[in-house]
């Protein structure tokens, strides 16, 4: 669903350099490293919010990006949730009737006519995963998107992406929770320091991983 081939992305002092990374439709792979290792850029590169400086990604589908402080407009729950459908030109009330079937989904639905700015930060990370849902996107990019959330919101959260996967689009996870990385992955690649040094098939890269410095990160041996 998405392909990178010999990315390399460069800002002053870090590079990030990847050969090949493929995600495909009904999979969640896992993005795992410390921090700075170059996971946030990944993701903005395959979600095509940056260009990679060399090499290419390419796309089959539309994909979505959401980052852990998901920006809301100063409206309601509703309009929130309808907004990505009204730009992609659904009539008011046809947008209005699929907005609420998703924020049902996500657990707001007796929230519709709040303003967004009253939402706690659970549930407005539900209700970005609403709008971003709401359009059907092919791939879903999530850069930790349960980064301070209480347990309930969390698990909430890992449902949704588990649907997601069901219904056949592809994930991209970045987290810092190793625990979460378990409980979702398919396949997990650990970055350090702007390169890939090991992905493969969950369990087996987290329960053998190859190389040592992916033992020692998983195992919180790792100082960074
Ligand atoms: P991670 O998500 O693994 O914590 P990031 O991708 O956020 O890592 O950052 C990797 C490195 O790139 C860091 O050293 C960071 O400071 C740098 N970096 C990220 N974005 C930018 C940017 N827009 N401009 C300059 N440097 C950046």
């Amino acid at each position: 669903m998405i392909e990178a081939e010999g990315i390399v992305h460069r800002y002053p002092g870090f590079s990030l350099s990847v050969s090949r990374l493929a995600v495909e439709p009904g999979e969640v792979l896992a993005v795992v490293g410390p921090s700075g290792a170059g996971k946030s850029t990944l993701l903005r590169l395959l979600g095509g919010l940056e260009a990679p400086q060399r090499g290419r990604v390419h796309r089959r589908g539309p994909a979505v990006y959401l980052d852990q402080t998901p920006y809301l407009l100063e409206r309601s729950v509703l309009e929130n949730a309808a907004f990505g459908l009204r730009l992609k030109g659904w009539p008011a009330q046809e947008a209005r009737r699929r907005a609420l079937g998703w924020l049902e989904r996500v657990g707001l639905s007796g929230f519709a006519d709040r303003p967004a700015r009253a939402l706690s930060g659970g549930e407005r990370v539900r209700l970005a995963l609403a709008r971003a849902l709401a359009v059907e996107p092919a791939a879903l990019l999530l850069d930790e998107p349960t980064a301070n959330l209480d347990p309930a919101n969390v698990a909430r959260i890992e449902a949704l992406i588990r649907a997601e996967r069901a219904a056949g689009r592809a994930v991209v996870l970045v987290t810092h929770n190793l625990f979460q990385a378990r409980r979702l992955a398919d396949r997990a690649v650990f970055l350090l320091e702007g390169r890939v040094v090991e992905a493969g098939p969950a369990p087996g890269f987290f329960q053998r991983p190859a190389d040592p410095r992916t033992r020692a990160f998983l195992s919180g041996e790792m100082v960074w």
